[in-house]
């Protein structure tokens, strides 16, 4: 189980270009967004809790996950209400509301809000920002 805690992360952009492949830089530090269909984790099933790429955060179940037919992972909601922070981006001449991993501020996706049932939430997310951490069949 990863570590949870309120306390936030920060960082010099210095450390995070150290500490992060030019990719999860671009995307997670500089709001970049990887072209549909090409990110690891689009088709992902499997079972597990993705996490943020930059600092290890819990941000999604995969239980969540839907297939969007978008060419980025898409859940309809965030592991807890508190994982992921929303603010509005005016950029590319839309509004969308733009989200971000909590503690470290990392660059997720956008929300929008044509999902599915339970929520109508659809989190659409790069994979660069994720890594799944397989979740352990149960010992019986
Ligand atoms: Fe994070």
């Amino acid at each position: 189980m990863a570590e949870q805690t309120a306390e936030k992360i920060v960082k010099t952009d210095e450390e995070w270009r150290r500490e992060l492949t030019p990719e999860q830089y671009q995307i997670l530090r500089q709001k970049g967004t990887e072209r549909a269909f090409t990110g690891k984790y689009y088709k992902t099933k499997t079972p597990g809790v993705y996490v943020c790429a930059a600092c290890g955060q819990e941000l999604f179940d995969a239980a969540t996950k839907f297939e969007s037919g978008t060419g980025w992972p898409s859940f309809y909601q965030p592991i807890r209400s508190e994982s992921v922070a929303a603010e509005v981006d005016r950029s590319h001449l839309m509004t969308r509301t733009e989200v971000h991993c909590s503690r470290c501020g990392g660059h997720l996706g956008h929300v929008f809000p044509d999902g599915p049932r339970p929520t109508g939430k659809r989190y659409c997310i790069n994979s660069a920002s994720l890594n799944l951490i397989e979740r352990q069949e149960e010992a019986k």
